[in-house]
């Protein structure tokens, strides 16, 4: 089997030890945790203007700097300032691009839709628990920025989770609300909650009558793998879960977030296979990120990685309106474009759902459900009867370039409705 040594590539990794790079514990105790330890690993692997740069885009930058060796090492450091791994997870000021004037933190207005603590209850028959504000690595352009990981410079965060001693209320809320088959336990990242705490709530929840599917939300598949490896670890919970689901014939899974195929490594496929020895199907959310997978050839070499180690390609995402991301936004017609050129490649049910959840809390529409769009102003409009049959959800386009002045919102919607008032019948 072809196992390379990729970590040593990297000037402090030279001399890690295969067995060290897949010890999990030594992966966290190397894991980077402060902007300033990531700077002088920057200066390290890359330059001093690209510590620099990314120094001078802390002002910006919603989420706290968490980082695994292993994502450390994936990134190639010699091309660092356009390659698609490090566009992800560490910013740099010289892309930003200004936040667009619909931009709101929590756009989904995931906090409306919270009844207690910790729970967003949106769709009649789905829920998401989310169950911990940390995460193992933290993505730049996380949808909940407003919620995960702790302060920074640019965001003050909601503390709205059900931590461990506040989940009885969020139990007690899907216990009595009989609508609910179907639990996303979420966050941050469920990898964060361990095995002791993830498996009683686990096993809490497939004990409720009601609720016939329960998922867990992990990027630890992408960004620490060998978590996955040691089946007394955390994995534990994930196969003590997946026996009591089958025991009960109901549906356990894991979903999980890559977005580019170089996150695939030998040490994935072997996490990979793991879960799919132990039955537990995964499925893969993408976030279309301009720079990073926005081409037809880089995001179908993705699904198809996915797809050869048993990952099953779920949704591909608009991204979400998050502050200080705006660089990594792509439009509407991009998303359309992709789908059309990658559909028809592979298996019908291996193939992706592309959807934007929509700003205001309409929920996940596929992306070429608008009932109007118009991409010279960068704006559609979309309706969500099951949601608010009422409502008129709008999308926006990043801004064009040239626009040195961030148009009004309002203005925005206006010269919309006026451009299209057929669009606007119900
Ligand atoms: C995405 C999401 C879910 C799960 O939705 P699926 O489309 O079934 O994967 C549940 N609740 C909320 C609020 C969500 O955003
Ligand atoms: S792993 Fe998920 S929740 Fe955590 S920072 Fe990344 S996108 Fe956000």
């Amino acid at each position: 089997m072809n196992e390379p040594l990729f970590w040593q590539r990297l000037r402090q990794y030279r001399d890690v030890e295969r067995s060290a790079f897949l010890c999990e514990r030594w992966q966290l105790r190397n894991s980077l945790r402060s902007a300033e330890r990531l700077y002088d690993f920057i200066r390290m692997e890359a330059s001093q203007a690209l510590a620099d740069d990314f120094a001078a885009s802390l002002a910006h930058n919603p989420m706290q700097v968490r980082l695994t060796p292993y994502v450390l090492a994936l990134i190639d450091w010699q091309n660092a300032a356009s390659d698609p791994l490090r566009r992800q997870f560490i910013p740099l000021a010289s892309e930003y691009v200004p936040d667009h004037p619909a931009l709101a933190l929590d756009s989904l207005s995931e906090h409306r839709d919270s009844p207690v603590p910790g729970v967003v209850h949106r769709y009649p028959g789905k829920a998401l628990l989310l169950a911990t504000r940390s995460c193992p690595v933290y993505c730049r352009f996380c949808t909940r920025s407003y919620l995960v990981g702790g302060d920074t410079a640019a965001v003050t965060k909601a503390h709205e989770v059900a931590t461990p001693n506040r989940w009885q209320q969020a139990l007690t809320y899907i216990r009595d609300t009989p609508a609910i088959e179907d639990v996303v336990v979420s966050g941050g990242d469920a990898y964060n909650l361990p095995a002791r705490h993830l498996w009683p709530l686990l096993e809490a929840l497939l004990n409720i009558k009601h609720v016939r599917r329960v998922r867990v939300a992990s990027k630890a598949l992408a960004v620490l793998p060998c978590a996955l490896l040691d089946e007394c670890g955390w994995s534990s919970a994930l196969i003590a879960a997946q026996q009591l689901a089958r025991e009960q014939r109901k549906q356990f899974s894991l979903q999980t977030h890559f977005n580019h195929a170089r996150e695939i490594t030998w040490i994935t496929r072997l996490a990979a296979d793991a879960l799919f020895d132990r039955g537990i199907r995964v499925r893969n959310q993408t976030v279309l990120l301009r720079g990073v997978n926005d081409e037809p050839q880089g995001l179908g070499a993705l699904l198809e990685a996915l797809v050869a180690i048993n990952v099953e390609p779920y949704y591909v995402y608009l991204h979400d309106l998050v502050p200080g991301s705006e660089t990594l936004r792509t439009p509407l017609s991009t998303a359309i474009r992709l789908e059309e050129a990658l559909r028809g490649r592979t298996s019908g049910y291996e193939f992706p759902r592309f959807v934007v959840d929509l700003p205001g809390g309409g929920g996940k529409r596929h992306v070429c459900s608008f009932r109007h769009y118009d991409p010279g102003l960068g704006v559609s409009l979309f309706r969500a009867p099951a949601i608010d049959p009422e409502r008129r959800y709008y999308h926006f386009d990043p801004l064009p370039a040239q626009a040195s002045h961030p148009a009004a919102l309002s203005r925005l919607i206006e010269a919309f409705d006026n451009a299209h008032p057929q669009a606007l019948a119900r």
